[in-house]
């Protein structure tokens, strides 16, 4: 058995001086440290000074934007996409998704993230990329029908969950349509069928742009929301992103259903300058996930960094200082992100999987650490992380990605001088 020491911090609460117990790939339990002499433990991480949480759920990303990194900084949403992504994303081979996906990954994976939940082109070098790093990984590929986009074709989406149904325990295939704007109402209904049928997750934008709510308001007469409800995918197994221009008659719809919404507060920040009405949502009892969305716009993929920027512009955007508080937003980036896709993590508990984060807190600003959540969102980096266990696995420790047998340098230099 594998033992991590230190405060064990999760949703429900904190204990000091307490270990960890991992057997196979779930959590056997929690104890006194000082007990940790009755069990049969062959390895210890941690100690005084460490908090142990459960691993962050990156509930929306697509590392492979890695390599467009610091393109088009600092214009609207419409323009970035349409002027300076997608250009960008015609050019793409196989070959270099892989790669560029296996550094987005290994950013997020050694920054704290135990799983993403990705949607991109090429999905089949994700998730192969996703396999040799160890992380756990749900994969989308990006499908649209009224964007003429080689790469998003409808049918390479149900092909390639089928090719990755059941094939690898840690990487798992969804559904990923685009966009309320860029996917027809007649597809979305064929990709709700095929998902009911076979149990998949639907992961899709929703409402990130002016342009989005006016177009498929044009074209069917609906709200972004209307035109999923209408679609007949809008329930438990939707993970919806962004939703920054939800209505209030939408966000009641939205949370009745009991669809995720997944929060990127940086990334729209940036791009769209407002906030999400994840405070409403939250209140109406909707799950709310976070996610890092991806390198371009936002830069780096720290999860810490994603709920510290929540918990702050959630209170800007609202004016006031009581939403989002530092254990809210934890839950969020934890237990939220694994209810959205149906994992039994989140929570450090007996049975519950053992995707678990090791923080050197032994550190100035963790001092005096009155308050754990605190301690984790207002003072943590993800370069505070010192090992990552998924499935009970030690994936990352003290800058090696052990499973991908290479340090985060060794992958840097790996990259031609006129790309890094
Ligand atoms: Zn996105």
């Amino acid at each position: 058995m594998k033992a991590l020491v230190g405060t064990v911090v999760d949703p429900e609460g904190f204990r000091k001086n307490s270990a960890v117990l991992i057997d196979g790939p779930t959590i056997r339990g929690v104890v006194p440290v000082e007990r940790l002499g009755d069990y049969d433990v062959d390895e210890t991480y941690g100690g005084t000074g460490y908090l142990i949480l459960p691993g962050l759920v990156n509930a929306h990303t697509h590392v492979a934007m890695a390599k467009l990194r610091g393109l088009g900084e600092d214009l609207p949403t419409e323009r970035w996409l349409k002027d300076v992504i997608w250009p960008a994303e015609l050019e793409w081979t196989p070959e270099e998704i892989g790669r560029w996906a296996l550094l987005g990954m290994a950013e997020a994976l050694s920054n704290g993230s135990t799983t993403i939940n990705d949607h991109y082109f090429f999905a089949d070098e994700i998730a192969e990329a996703a396999r040799k790093l160890g992380i756990r990984a749900f994969i989308g590929q990006t499908v649209m029908d009224l964007v003429d986009f080689p790469i998003a074709r409808p049918e390479e989406g149900f092909r390639f969950f089928e090719r990755w149904k059941g094939k690898d325990e840690l990487v798992r295939p969804t559904l990923a349509p685009h966009a309320t704007n860029t996917v027809s109402l007649e597809l979305m209904k064929e990709i709700g069928e095929f998902a009911r049928e076979r149990n998949a997750i639907i992961h899709v934008h929703v409402s990130q742009s002016t342009g989005e709510v006016r177009e498929v308001k044009r074209r069917y007469g609906l709200s972004p929301v209307e035109y999923l409800e209408r679609a007949g995918v809008l329930g438990e197994d939707l993970v919806g992103v962004h939703g920054i221009y939800l209505s209030p008659g939408e966000v009641n719809l939205y949370a009745k259903s009991g669809a995720t919404l997944v929060h990127c507060s940086l990334s729209m920040a940036k791009l769209e300058g407002r906030v999400a009405p994840v405070i409403e949502l939250a209140e109406r009892g909707t799950n709310i996930a976070l996610g890092n969305d991806s390198p371009n716009p936002v830069g780096l993929m720290d999860p810490f960094e994603e709920m510290r920027f929540a918990a702050v512009l959630n209170k800007v955007w609202r004016r006031r200082t009581d939403v989002a508080t530092a254990g809210e937003v934890f839950g969020w980036a934890t237990l939220g992100g694994a209810r959205a896709l149906k994992l039994k993590a989140g929570l450090i508990k007996p049975g519950y999987l053992a995707d678990l984060v090791l923080v050197n807190a032994r550190k100035l600003q963790f001092l005096p650490g009155k308050d754990p959540y605190s301690q984790v969102v207002y003072s943590t980096r993800g370069s505070d992380v010192e090992l990552v266990m998924v499935n009970g696995e030690i994936v990352y420790k003290n800058g090696t990605l052990v499973t991908l047998g290479k340090t985060l340098e060794e992958l840097w230099e790996g990259f031609r001088p006129s790309e890094r």
